[in-house]
Formats: structure tokens, C-alpha cells, sequence
């Protein structure tokens, strides 16, 4: 079905209108009329090329919450009207090891991205949500329990809720953890309010004296700015695990320094270019751990939105028209957005 789109042709081009073909729904597949789509770091690396291997035309967007509007004949799990969302993947192998554990984000046969993946669909790759619907697997798509007057907010749970949430979770953050969340963006504000909620003393660090206030607001009990190296002395030795969501390359010995022994910064930003060698005996003394961690899995992705429906948890958002991406990708690089662009599905027709 003919779909219209914002997507970009070239590296160094904007994102423009676009008409994109849709696949029938198969068997098993659920199409879904996207209401709403949120606006991640990763698509503008993505449309830029800047992690290399763009496909064009290119249509991002993985944070996509909408109501199904079609579904297959053997599709069990989601009805006509059903509110739904579809995060970073559209499929996996379904048989490695990693799928079988429903860790599908590291299917060693390589998941399927929302967009830029491999697709027997025209034109060979996947389009992302930035369009007025998408088609996908049945296996792929969440169940929204929020309320429906809170849809925008959810939409980027699908990415920054489940890739702070997946990593809170792996190293057991809970009551009586320090918790540090390395910049304060899209990311870094979901990490905060999740590892509030789930009981951890919470540190917020960002280059951004002026969010202060806001980090605070958002959960965290203390706020360090992270050019000030007396604030952050004080900290020293004190962390459990400090998540860094920042998006540009950095020196990650100001950050391995806070932890306590056996301590984890655990690294979810993908910048552009690599991050300065690390001290390693900053690592060997106290026997830390600098770590990665990739998205989340759809079983843990259902986990947190049903945590977050039940914690009434959602995004910080600026609402906007398609007609205003470009802008809003300009004012992410300048940190100038509370806490997540989030594009109005109505507005891709208009
Ligand atoms: P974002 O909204 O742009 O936030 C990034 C934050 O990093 C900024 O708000 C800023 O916070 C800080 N920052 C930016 N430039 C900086 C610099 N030069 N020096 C120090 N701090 C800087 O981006 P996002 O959507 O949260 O994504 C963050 C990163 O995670 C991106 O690289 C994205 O591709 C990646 N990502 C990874 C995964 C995964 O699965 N691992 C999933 C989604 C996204 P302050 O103003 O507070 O300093
Ligand atoms: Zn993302
Ligand atoms: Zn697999």
C-alpha cells in the first residue's frame, strides 16, 4: 500500500516527503497506522551515514506507537484497534541461541532493524516509522497499556525506555544501588526516571549546567556537572554502575574513576568516532568493568512497558510535525531538547 514517508536520498541530504510502498500483510503480520513516532540520536547517525552502510532512500524512525489496523489469518495475539508499538527490530533468526533466550537484539545471525535491515520488501531494506504505517511480524509488535491520551509519551519507551532499562536490569540496579546516567538527552532521561523507580540512589551528569533543575525533576537526588572535576572528586570510588548514554566521543577515565570496586560503566552511546583508549589501571585497581549493551529483547521490552504503564512512567516530549524534523535533528546536536522529539503521525499526509 502506498504509504507516505519522510525519509533522506543522500548522506548530506534533508529528510523529505516521500511515498513508500507497504507489503500486504502476510499471514502473521499485523499493519499498524502509526500514531505517533519518536525521534532517536540513532536515526540521524543513521540518515547521515555517520556509523557507515546507510541505505537510501532512508526512512528511520523505531520508537512507533499507533492502532493495528489490518492482521493476518493465523495472527493470535492482537486484534482490529488494538493499540500496539514496534520498537528497534522487525525480526531475527528466531533459532540461535540469543532468540531462543528471547534476546533478540543479539541474534548471531544479526536481527532485522526496523530500518536499514535486509527485507525481501521494496526497495530491499526496511523503512522506519517516520510514514504513516508500518507492516510487522506479529512476534515484533508490544502491547500499549497506557492510557491513550499518553500515546506520545510512550512512543520512545521503544528505544530509550528499553535500552536504559535492559542494562538497569542485567546489573541488578535496585534499592540501595548509586546509579550514575551519563547525559542527559533521550536516553539519559529515561535512565534516570527507571533507575529511580526501581530504587537506586541516582546521580544525573551532564555537560549542561543549565538541565540542573530538570535532572532533579526527572528523579535524580543529586546532579553532577561533568566539566567540574572538585564535583566530580567527590565522587570517587562511590558508584555501582554509571550508564553512559552520551552520543559523542569522550574520555571515559572521568567516569571508570567513580566506581567502587568491581563497578560497571556500562557504554549504550555510539558515537561517530571512538572513545579514547581508557586508563587500564583505573580498570585493574578495583577490578572495574567498562561494558556495552545493545536495545533489549522483545520479552524484556513488554516487561518495562508494562512497568511503566504501572508506575504511570513516560517521556518528556516535544511534540512536533513532520514538516519539522530537519530542525529538530539541528536542536538534538545542540542538546536543545525536554527530553524527546516526537513526531505527529497525522502530520506525514499534510
Ligand atoms: P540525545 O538525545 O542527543 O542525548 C545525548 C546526550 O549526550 C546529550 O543530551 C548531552 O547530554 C550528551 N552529549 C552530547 N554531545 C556531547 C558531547 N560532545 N560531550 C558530552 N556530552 C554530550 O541522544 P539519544 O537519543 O539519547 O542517544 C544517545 C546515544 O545512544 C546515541 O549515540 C545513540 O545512537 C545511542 N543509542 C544506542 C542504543 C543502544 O542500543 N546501545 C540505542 C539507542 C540509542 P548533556 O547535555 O546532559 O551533557
Ligand atoms: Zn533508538
Ligand atoms: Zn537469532
Amino acid at each position: 500500500m502506498t504509504t507516505k514517508a519522510y525519509g533522506a536520498h543522500a548522506a548530506d541530504q534533508p529528510l523529505v516527503p516521500l511515498d513508500i510502498e507497504r507489503r500486504a500483510p502476510g499471514p502473521r503480520d499485523v499493519q499498524i497506522e502509526i500514531a505517533y513516532c519518536g525521534i532517536c540520536h540513532s536515526d540521524l547517525h543513521t540518515v547521515r551515514s555517520e556509523w557507515s552502510g546507510t541505505r537510501y532512500p532512508c526512512v528511520p524512525g523505531h520508537e512507533i506507537v499507533g492502532e493495528v489496523s489490518a492482521v493476518g489469518r493465523e495472527v493470535g495475539g492482537f486484534r482490529v484497534g488494538d493499540i500496539v508499538g514496534v520498537g528497534c527490530m522487525v525480526d531475527s533468526c528466531r533459532h540461535c541461541a540469543a532468540c531462543a533466550d528471547g534476546l533478540e537484539q543479539y541474534c548471531t545471525n544479526g536481527f532485522v532493524g526496523t530500518y536499514n535491515g535486509r527485507t525481501q520488501d521494496p526497495p530491499g531494506h526496511t523503512l522506519g516509522g517516520y510514514s504513516q504505517r508500518i507492516v510487522v511480524d506479529e512476534r515484533f509488535v508490544l502491547r500499549i497499556n497506557h492510557p491513550k491520551e499518553q500515546l506520545a509519551a510512550v512512543a520512545p519507551l521503544l528505544c530509550a525506555g528499553i535500552t536504559t532499562w535492559s542494562p538497569l536490569r542485567h546489573w541488578k540496579v535496585g534499592p540501595g544501588s548509586k546509579v550514575g546516567i551519563v547525559g542527559i538527552g533521550g536516553l539519559g532521561h529515561m535512565g534516570i526516571k527507571l533507575a529511580r523507580a526501581m530504587g537506586a540512589h541516582v546521580v544525573a551528569f551532564t555537560t549542561s549546567e543549565h538541565k540542573r533543575q530538570d535532572a532533579l525533576a526527572l528523579g535524580a537526588s543529586e546532579v553532577v556537572v561533568s566539566r567540574d572535576a572538585q564535583a566530580m572528586a567527590r565522587h570517587a570510588g562511590s558508584f555501582d554502575f554509571i550508564l553512559d548514554t552520551v552520543a559523542a566521543s569522550h574520555v571515559l577515565d572521568a567516569f571508570t574513576v567513580l566506581l567502587k570496586r568491581d563497578g560497571t560503566l556500562c557504554l549504550v552511546g555510539v558515537p561517530e568516532d571512538p572513545h579514547p583508549s581508557p586508563n587500564v589501571g583505573a580498570l585493574i585497581f578495583g577490578r572495574r568493568s567498562i561494558a556495552g549493551s545493545l536495545i533489549g529483547g522483545i520479552r524484556e521490552t513488554q516487561e518495562m512497558l508494562d512497568f511503566c504503564a504501572g508506575h504511570g512512567i513516560v517521556s518528556d516530549i516535544e511534540l512536533i510535525p513532520a514538516q519539522a524534523i530537519n530542525q529538530a535533528y539541528e536542536r538534538m546536536l545542540r542538546s536543545d531538547v525536554k527530553y524527546r522529539f516526537v513526531i505527529d503521525g497525522a502530520t506525514f499526509a499534510a
